[in-house]
């Protein structure tokens, strides 16, 4: 069997992320290890409403095969949410994909050669870190800090990569580090994209999602020549199993999408296009997005509060305005890995921060997920890390002193 595999499938990595949720499934583990939304808060009885007025009237077609560029309806309505962020657009310049990593896939696909160079924040996006390695791309990491990406190592690192295909980017509430590019750096971004002809991946699942602070303008509400290809989704806003994201970008890099997504799957889920389509008619998704807000906002407090009672005094953490996620920076000597399976032995997991890194160099940090978690949980979550690192860090303390 193993001979017949094709290269790149040497290229594919399981997931270590899905690999830790599978050992955190228990339900005794406490879990800040996934990027899972609150279940509790999905709007099922207004889907099934939704759902059953689809079957009603449009019954026949929510099952048939469509269109790949979308349901236009959606379409239209996804539109009018990215001009009240400041992207002007239209739904030809707007494709529904399964979810914003099928997005990431394709746009993998259409960009990326052997050997290509793909620049990035440092930490960045697991699943893309995974889905661009299949195309054998090389990454460089631009250093980042609380206001996300240094424009100064862009440019530095633009000019030495004069050939870099694009930035990718997680502008808003990062996964995993929760930091948010600040409105300077978002214009100088697309300054320099510019200066030195490189296209920008804005992947932004979470901007939606602020609970503190100002919103800002994408990156892409920049962009005066369609350099910005802009991913959004509705999986952090709405019900991720629906399994639908978009890509909006110029007229002709979404043609050439539409082809690459026909060889995929010919179209997103009728069904559930329709379905969303038709929630978003009869209800105000504000309305559900703001109660996000406030779930979230109370237990990204809940978790911050917590690290500052039980972390070490010496660890740094990310102080999210939104998001689902917190990073953690310990001291250098601790090795994430070996918190992680300490925290196992006592049924808490985190992600250790190392797989976050295309090229591997970091292993003292670590992501936090507080989404998905219930306050009371979260405190005493926190609590048993706390006293895995207080461990940690006496062992450290013990044997330095003996030396
Ligand atoms: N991009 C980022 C930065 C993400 O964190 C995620 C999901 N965790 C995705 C893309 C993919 O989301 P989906 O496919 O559910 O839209």
């Amino acid at each position: 069997m193993h001979g017949k595999y094709a290269e790149r499938a040497k290229l594919t990595r399981h997931s270590e992320t899905r690999e830790i949720l599978k050992v955190t499934e228990h339900p005794e583990v406490i879990s800040f290890a996934g990027g899972l939304p609150a279940a509790e808060l999905f709007p099922v009885e207004e889907l099934r409403i939704a759902c059953d007025a689809v079957l009603k009237t449009d019954g026949a077609a929510s099952l048939q095969y469509s269109t790949t560029e979308g349901y236009l309806p959606l379409r239209n309505e996804i539109v009018k949410r990215m001009d009240t962020i400041g992207i002007k657009a239209n739904p030809q310049q707007t494709l529904i994909t399964s979810g914003s990593q099928q997005a990431i896939d394709l746009l993998g696909k259409l960009f990326l050669d052997e050997g290509d160079t793909i620049i990035c924040e440092s930490p960045t996006y697991l699943a893309a870190i995974n889905s661009f390695k299949v195309y054998k791309a090389n990454f460089v990491e631009v250093e980042m800090d609380e206001d996300g990406m240094l424009m100064e190592a862009l440019e530095e690192k633009l000019q030495k990569n004069s050939k870099a295909k694009f930035i990718y980017t997680v502008p808003d509430f990062q996964n995993p580090t929760g930091r948010t590019l600040k409105l300077e750096r978002r214009k100088r971004m697309v300054e320099l994209a510019s200066q030195y002809d490189c296209l920008i991946i804005e992947d932004n699942p979470y901007g939606a999602v602020r609970f503190s602070g100002t919103p800002l303008p994408p990156v892409k509400h920049f962009d005066m020549d369609g350099r910005v290809i802009y991913l959004s989704t509705f999986s952090k806003i709405f019900a991720p199993g629906l399994r639908l994201g978009w890509i909006c970008a110029d007229n002709i890099i979404i043609e050439k999408l539409v082809a690459f997504k026909q060889i995929a799957d010919l179209h997103s889920d009728s069904f559930s296009q329709r379905i969303t389509a038709k929630y978003l008619e009869l209800y105000d998704i504000e309305n559900h997005i703001k109660k996000i807000r406030v779930v979230y906002k109370e237990r990204c407090k809940t978790m911050l509060e917590s690290i500052d009672r039980f972390f070490p005094d010496n660890i740094s953490y990310s102080k999210p305005e939104g998001g689902l996620f917190i990073w953690v920076e310990l001291p250098t000597f601790m090795d994430s890995s070996k918190i992680f399976m300490e925290c196992m032995q006592h049924d808490v997991a985190i992600v250790p921060g190392i797989s976050f890194f295309p090229n591997s160099t970091k292993t003292n940090t670590l992501r936090l997920n507080y989404s998905n978690t219930n306050s009371e949980t979260i405190i005493e979550g926190i609590k048993r890390i706390g006293e895995v690192l207080n461990r940690e860090l006496q062992k450290y303390n013990r044997i330095n002193k003996v030396i």
